[in-house]
């Protein structure tokens, strides 16, 4: 029996033993197209070589070069390279380990330059599992049950579902940006708001792109009020959905943007960003911690770069994104129990359900496992796990995409058997 603790709930019965581009290999000897490419982190693929090479030579160099006691080249390098990716202004750039930490360094910062508690976030975020993070998360009670009371100075607003609400995008906008004003209005003051967060293409929740004008009335309501605008781009940025940054889609400019997943292929390391004249206004040594920018992780980042300017990847999740729905789009014409699908380049959601009200988790299940015994694996979200997410590298071919979508083809077709 394994000692793993069963807390680590396992979506898979896979043992990896090694990986390449968009496949995995396990310890019997099987392969499988992985659309989950760890949560959506290994955007360059499993062992890219060119991040290999670069990890091994760090490695040789410098693992840990404490970056509050000394710098080094690989960080500020890479703090350079990151800043040319991001929106004009956004010139200053600090590391931690894991998704939670950033989006925690960034309330900090925010509360910090602000002067202000709150933080407004919006239904179905998800933002981590660390108390603070957890206390902006909504997209399921999983992360918060047996761990209450949360952080204090959370306030909730609604974020534009259509499929859960049922209306066009146009009606769920105004709804939403109405309901924002009134919580502005009756539950935290714009004078005590430290920032808004949200996810331009929520994940977890289950793949909701948020519409352009709902994303223009977020950062026109901050401008306006001075609160901080913060963009979690830690799925959806860095290439997935087609533009670098996913907030790019409806032309918004946030104050702070918070990446990780993607950013370094899988060694941990996130990031936020901001003005300096922003970051100027926390308190010095407030941020850090022992393992931020590690110096591997940072020659790794570099690398990931490089492939992805290299082999234009936000290029392919494009095309590929669109290749892939248009596959899947005729699975869901076809199939009654998929009611949606829906996101952005490389990152989409399929709801397995008769209506909102009626979700199959059940089916989802199946599909999942009966994928992977046909050697795709796939992820779910969704509050029931009644969503199948595709999130592939964004490496994957336009031969792998097909390939995937006839082994899911062949998944329908068995799963759809037994229900009958
Ligand atoms: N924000 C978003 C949008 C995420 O998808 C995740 C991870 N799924 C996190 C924050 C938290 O990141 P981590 O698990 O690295 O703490």
């Amino acid at each position: 029996m394994s000692h793993l603790s069963p807390l680590l709930k396992q979506s898979s019965k896979v043992c990896v033993k090694n990986g390449e581009g968009s496949w995995l290999y396990d310890t019997s000897g099987n392969q499988y197209l992985d659309f989950t490419a760890g949560i959506g982190v290994t955007s360059t693929g499993h062992c890219h070589p060119t991040v290999v090479k670069a990890a091994q030579e760090q490695v040789g160099n410098i693992i840990h070069a404490q970056y509050t006691t000394v710098t080094h080249e690989p960080m500020l390098k890479l703090t350079d390279r990151l800043v040319e990716k991001m929106p004009k202004g956004l010139d200053s750039v600090a590391f931690s380990n894991s998704g939670s930490e950033a989006v925690e360094m960034a309330m900090r910062l925010a509360r910090q330059a602000t002067g202000r508690a709150n933080i407004l976030t919006f239904h179905g975020g998800f933002h981590g599992r660390t108390m603070a993070a957890a206390s902006m998360t909504t997209s399921g009670t999983k992360v918060r049950t047996g761990f209450h009371p949360m952080m204090a100075g959370v306030v909730t607003s609604p974020f534009p579902h259509l499929y859960r609400y049922g209306w066009d995008e146009d009606t769920a906008t105004e709804f939403c940006l109405k309901e924002l004003d009134e919580i502005l209005k009756t539950h935290s003051a714009p004078s005590d708001t430290a920032a808004m967060i949200i996810e331009p293409v929520q994940g977890e929740y289950g793949y909701y792109p948020a519409p352009k004008a709902f994303l223009e009335g977020v950062a026109q309501r901050c401008k306006d009020h001075g609160i901080l605008f913060i963009a979690d781009e830690i799925q959806a940025g860095y290439g997935r959905t087609g533009r670098f940054w996913s907030h790019q889609h409806a032309g918004v400019h946030p104050d702070i943007i918070v990446t990780a997943k993607g950013l370094a292929s899988g060694f941990p390391l996130s990031a936020i960003a901001a003005s300096e004249k922003l970051m100027s206004k926390g308190l010095p040594g407030s941020q850090g911690g022992t393992y931020g920018a590690n110096a591997v992780a940072c020659a790794a980042a570099l690398a990931t770069l490089d492939v992805v300017d290299n082999e234009k990847l936000v290029e392919n999740a494009a095309a590929r994104g669109e290749q892939l729905y248009r596959r899947l789009d005729a699975f869901r014409q076809g199939t009654a129990w998929i009611d949606d699908l829906r996101g952005k380049g490389l990152m989409l959601g399929m709801e397995i359900a008769h209506s909102p009200d009626r979700p199959r988790a059940d089916i989802a299940e199946r599909l999942a496992a009966e994928a992977e015994k046909r050697g795709l694996l796939l992820l779910r979200c969704g509050t029931a796990g009644q969503i199948i997410r595709w999130l592939p590298p964004l490496v994957v071919t336009e031969e792998e995409v097909d390939d995937a979508a006839d082994r899911f083809n062949r998944v329908l077709e068995a799963v759809t058997a037994e229900l009958q």
